[in-house]
């Protein structure tokens, strides 16, 4: 039960009818996988440590570098060089000291009997990487595990978002995207990338996240594409392909 304390905290999302103080309690009960603690995976974080999720597990290979800090706004000057999972993990124990987070210095996909635990251990995995490898690991795992995912990406002014169910009765990452050859993805590396942008695209993953931990349901399999440039959203809708099902 939520004490008092954690009432007051939590005030303004329980008020919403669409949390309440079930939907608290569940997400205080959830447990999350974010992987990839760069734009998209520390905003996500921030998002869900403010708002009660009981567990987060961050995942992510990389140190803290001066060319991140126009956009991973939960990093300082002072985690320069740092692993990212622990500047993150300090930076999410500092908003919400009433969570827990356990922290993979690693690349998802690395390593398949660790990724196993981990998206065994959770109820919900985010997609916060940069690369289609990840993603298509990320797919096999929660599908074999029957676990939900969503995926970001963001790159220049543009980003897409897209949740996948339990069963992928609404298809799946493969029938969206079933080519691993990178060669001609995006990478803000090489392509550039405004903060913001990954703002608004985090925040979707986030709240996604949110809904779905709190008991609603989610549009599944719907691909949201952000234009920032003409503010823009299209939807698309996944379709399942026989070929990618019936292995
Ligand atoms: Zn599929």
């Amino acid at each position: 039960m939520l004490n008092d304390e954690l009432l007051e905290r939590y005030s303004r999302q329980i008020l919403l009818p669409e949390i309440d103080l079930s939907g608290q309690e569940k997400l205080r009960q959830a447990s999350v996988l974010i992987v990839g603690c760069g734009g998209l995976g520390s905003m996500i974080a921030l998002f869900l440590a403010g708002a009660g999720v009981g567990k987060l597990t961050l995942i992510d290979a990389d140190s803290v570098e001066v060319s991140n800090l126009h956009r991973q706004l939960a990093f300082r000057e002072s985690d320069l060089d740092k692993p990212k999972v622990e500047a993150l993990k300090n930076q999410l124990l500092a908003l919400n000291s009433e969570i827990a987070v356990s922290t993979c210095l690693g690349r998802f996909g690395d390593d398949v009997e660790s990724d196993t635990k981990l998206v065994g251990d959770t109820d919900m995995v985010i997609d916060a990487t940069d690369n289609l490898a990840a993603r298509h690991a990320i797919e096999r795992l929660t599908c074999a595990l029957a676990k939900p995912w969503v995926m970001g990406a963001a790159a220049r002014l543009h980003g897409q978002v897209v949740a996948f169910s339990r069963s992928r009765v609404e298809g799946c990452y493969r029938c969206m995207a079933p080519s691993e050859d990178d060669s001609r993805g995006f990478d803000c590396r090489d392509e550039g990338i405004l903060g913001p942008v990954v703002g608004v695209i985090a925040a979707w993953q986030a709240q996604d996240a949110l809904m779905f931990l709190s008991g609603q349901n989610l549009e599944w399999g719907v691909l949201r594409v952000y234009d920032s440039t003409r503010q823009r959203i299209d939807r698309l809708v996944v379709t399942p392909r026989d070929e990618c099902h019936t292995s």
